[in-house]
């Protein structure tokens, strides 16, 4: 068998076409035509009240602080089972991180452990819809209401998924997508701010933007633009946006191919699942699967290490993922010493397994196949 790999990014056909109109129109730096298509296509498909493409997740993330005038001594509470940027952009602020701990079954924040860390400094909860599977946002944003606490989504992986039939991404004040090519839409490296409260979405556009008001300038509502807040270059070029216009054209068919593959995935593995070989995180009731990842949890590390030593012997490519950021050497000195068990245990226990358009279903028989045997054996 030929080499596996965890991903390979998808190119669906049109993305050097596009690349080559935005070249031809003149005009390749930001919120050119293909940025405005963009846009245009998340605001219709999934009723943004209003979306921002930028350079990355992180940038976005980086973004959602700045607009929350975060301040140093601020709190914000996310889970540790995450991303580095969910937690370095409020860290950028000089805020201070509350980590929480993730459900016992899912990577998702533990929405009953929240209350008891706010704080009169909490300012924001941040939530992570682990492998697009939503958080509970029911309970997350009566926390938020009755503390009064601004709730930002980190929807990195998350494009396409649903909380109670609504989009994620539009469940919280602001969001958060990504881009990179990891993830189930591609642009090789982006992402995309989304407003869902009309509050912030003046200065969104300011701090994406240099601090400067550009953006109202190039729509005539102002004569000349300067200098009016705090802000940086967030925004991508025209040719980024060509390259994810194409792939947001085939965005329907890229999630019906995925979410096949975890399908298949999830059918073939549950009878191990049922014998306690390792466990399948849940798709809560509310929630809905976007075939972004697939995940099994072994029983523990020495476990998972042999898995993914027998899968790569067979050259598969089946990856881990985060280590809790609460552990980290940048962050475990700020920690507040509190253990956070769930975390750890996906830390030390969690496996991805291959997971794109073009895996074929010969590749995926075979992966499952390997699991089989390794604990068949
Ligand atoms: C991928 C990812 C990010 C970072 O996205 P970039 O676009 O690479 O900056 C942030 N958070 C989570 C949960 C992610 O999965």
């Amino acid at each position: 068998m030929q080499k596996i790999p965890f991903n390979k990014p998808y190119m669906t056909g049109k993305e050097t076409q596009y690349i080559a109109e935005a070249v031809g129109r003149g005009h390749i730096s930001g919120d050119g035509f293909f940025t405005k298509q963009c846009h245009a296509f998340f605001e219709k498909k999934y009723n943004f009240l209003k979306t921002l493409l930028t350079t990355s997740c992180t940038d976005a993330l980086e973004m959602t602080a700045l607009l929350l005038d975060l301040k140093p001594n601020d709190e914000v509470i996310m889970p540790s089972y995450t991303f580095v940027s969910t937690a370095n952009a409020f860290v950028l602020r000089g805020a201070k991180i509350v980590f929480a701990d993730s459900l016992p079954d899912h990577p998702n924040i533990d929405p009953d452990k929240i209350e008891a860390l706010i704080t009169p400094k909490t300012k924001a909860i941040v939530v992570v819809h682990y492998a697009g599977n939503a958080c509970d946002m029911g309970k997350i944003n009566a926390l938020a209401r009755k503390h009064n606490l601004a709730v930002v989504e980190d929807a990195a992986q998350a494009v396409d998924s649903f909380y109670k039939g609504k989009p994620l991404g539009a469940c919280g004040d602001l969001s958060a997508f990504s881009f990179h090519e990891t993830k189930n839409i591609i642009s090789g490296e982006g992402g995309m701010l989304v407003i869902n409260d009309s509050r912030f979405a003046k200065r969104a556009e300011i701090i994406r933007e240099k601090g400067t008001n550009r953006s109202a300038f190039f729509r005539g509502e102002v004569d000349k633009y300067g200098w009016v807040e705090l802000g940086s270059s967030f925004l991508p070029s025209d040719i980024i946006a060509a390259f994810l216009f194409a792939q947001l054209e085939n965005l329907d068919t890229i999630q019906a191919r995925r979410k096949q593959i975890w399908q298949t995935y999830f059918d073939q593995l549950q009878p191990l699942a049922q014998k306690e070989h390792f466990t399948i995180p849940p798709i809560h009731d509310f929630a809905t699967n976007n075939g972004h990842l697939f995940s099994v949890v072994c029983n523990n590390a020495t476990d998972r290490e042999n898995l993914i030593n027998h899968l790569r012997s067979k050259n598969i490519h089946a990856v881990f993922h985060y280590l809790s950021l609460h552990k980290s050497p940048f962050y475990s000195p700020f920690h507040d010493g509190r253990e956070l068990p769930n975390s750890d245990h996906f830390s030390d226990c969690l496996v991805r397994l291959p997971l794109y358009y073009e895996l074929s279903e010969y590749e995926q028989n075979f992966i499952i196949g390997e699991i089989k045997a390794f604990f068949g054996k």
